[in-house]
């Protein structure tokens, strides 16, 4: 699947860095104008080559004919009055509607701030609790379109965002070559800069693509929809990932810890009422996951309209959370955040064109 080519100006965040200095044509002599528009985009936050003043008129004319420095818009954000956290609705260039989640740091030390990207329009995963997985995957996402997200987020929030994290609407892992180049951008020095411990990919479980993710990308943090104990409850919950075993998913996630060096790999696990919530289930995930270098994060399911499920009561949650401290594992359990907005994890469904 391809990205639609901006008819004739090329994105410039869709570009490796190492080729810049190509694209824009310029003498050896000249290099150190690459250096200067690294500067205005990601430092100045420019948003044409005609801001960049330092830059000769002929350049600053010649590329903003050949390059486009924004291709999405921000049309709308709302805000949740019950946690302050913000869902940016995003029109791309193709006139395509999709949205990302801004979620505020809530002031307590050590308390970060975070934006939940989108990879893709639509999925085609099919996660039968998520609503994202109910809109036809249309397509992917651009590296430029990916990066933009935090641009947007950044200037309409006036701070910088401390963790990003690739978990919002789309398999990040089925658009491997676009998420690695924006990990590039946001990891590199010359671009946004980010530390491996700051940015986070979340998949539902693409063995292969996290071998390559290990290979090929920047380090960054992985996280892993895990959902269930036993292959036959994850293939209820999710049908085309569990393609794969729990065994093949774990041992990748394994071989990721150690190629990479990071630390703790998270594995997600939305607790659903009477599907994944028993104590039976907790032990099993204890055991799998025991004596292992892994976070728990526990999240109560949140309500999706048209969908079966239903969230466990506060009393279950914490049982099922109580059975894997008391065997030895970290546990985060997450409060649902932004689900008044329908912000909250699972429930990114049509972003509603403004
Ligand atoms: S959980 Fe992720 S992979 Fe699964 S349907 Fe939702 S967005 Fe797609």
């Amino acid at each position: 699947m391809t990205v639609p080519s901006a008819a004739v100006k090329r994105p410039l965040l869709d570009i490796p860095f190492n080729d810049w200095f190509k694209a824009f044509e310029l003498e050896p002599k000249d290099s150190y104008r690459v250096r200067q528009v690294h500067t205005w985009v990601f430092d100045r936050r420019v948003r044409t080559f005609a801001e960049m003043s330092d830059l000769p008129e002929t350049l600053r004319e010649k590329w903003e004919g050949t390059f486009r420095l924004r291709t999405l818009v921000l049309r709308r954000r709302e805000v949740s009055a019950q946690d302050g956290t913000a869902r940016l609705f995003f029109e791309t260039s193709d006139k395509k509607s999709f949205s990302s989640v801004y979620l505020p740091a809530k002031g307590g030390e050590g308390d970060r701030s975070a934006l939940c990207l989108s990879t893709q329009i639509g999925c085609a995963w099919g996660c039968v609790f998520c609503a994202s997985g109910r809109v036809a995957l249309e397509r992917n996402l651009s590296a430029a379109e990916m990066v933009e997200q935090v641009f947007w987020a950044e200037e309409a929030f006036g701070r910088k965002i401390n963790s990003l994290v690739f978990m919002g609407m789309g398999e990040p892992l089925a658009n491997f070559t676009n998420l690695v180049q924006a990990l590039q951008v946001i990891r590199s020095p010359l671009g946004l800069n980010y530390g491996a411990r700051h940015v986070t990919v979340s998949t539902s479980g693409l063995v292969p693509q996290i071998t390559m993710l290990a290979q090929t990308a920047p380090h960054v943090n992985l996280a892993i929809s895990l959902h269930a104990a036993t292959d036959e409850t994850r293939k209820k919950l999710l049908p085309k990932s569990s393609a794969w075993t729990i065994k093949d998913l774990l041992n990748a996630a394994w071989a990721y810890q150690r190629a990479t060096g990071r630390g703790r790999v998270t594995f997600e696990y939305i607790v659903i009422k009477g599907v994944n919530d028993s104590v039976r289930e907790a032990q099993r995930l204890a055991n799998l996951l025991r004596a292992k270098k892994a976070w728990v994060n526990l999240i109560a399911y949140n309500p999706v309209e048209g969908l079966p499920y239903q969230t466990p009561d506060d009393a279950t949650v914490r049982e099922f959370a109580k059975i894997l401290t008391q065997r030895g594992l970290f546990v985060r359990l997450r409060k649902p955040q932004g689900t008044d907005i329908s912000a909250g994890c699972g429930q990114l469904g049509e972003a509603v064109r403004a």
